[in-house]
């Protein structure tokens, strides 16, 4: 088994961070380093997964829950329209190997892709 990542131990409660939402098996908080007015993260609460490709090869329903997270999100922290961004890979810029996605919303009209 590896090292619980941070997002497990925030949702184990070892780390402060305000869980905004759960479903059964995921959850989301804010990220501390907001790129947008609203940058989310949603996160399943198994670590098993260390990307996008894993999870959407090993379990297709909970990225599909994963994205329901997101869009009810969207709704209630902005006006239900929203980027979803997973970065695969450290070249891509992924930082913590416990699948993520950023859910960045709220004023994102100058489009920067
Ligand atoms: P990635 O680079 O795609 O792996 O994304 C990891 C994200 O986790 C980054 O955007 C970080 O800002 C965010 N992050 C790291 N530590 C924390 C934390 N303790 N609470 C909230 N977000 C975090």
């Amino acid at each position: 088994m590896s090292e619980p990542s941070i997002f497990t131990r925030i949702l184990n409660g070892e780390i402060p961070s305000e869980i905004v939402a759960q479903t059964e098996n995921a959850f989301a908080i804010r990220d501390i380093h907001p790129q947008a007015p609203v940058h989310l993260l949603v996160i399943p609460k198994t670590q098993q997964y260390r990307d996008v490709v894993e999870l959407a090869a090993g379990d297709p329903a909970l990225l599909t829950e994963l994205i329901g997270l997101a869009n009810t999100l969207a709704a209630e922290h902005a006006d239900g329209d929203f980027r979803l961004v997973f970065n695969r890979g450290a070249n891509a810029g992924q930082t913590v190997f416990h699948v993520h996605a950023h859910v960045l919303a709220g004023g994102l009209e100058e489009r920067h892709l």
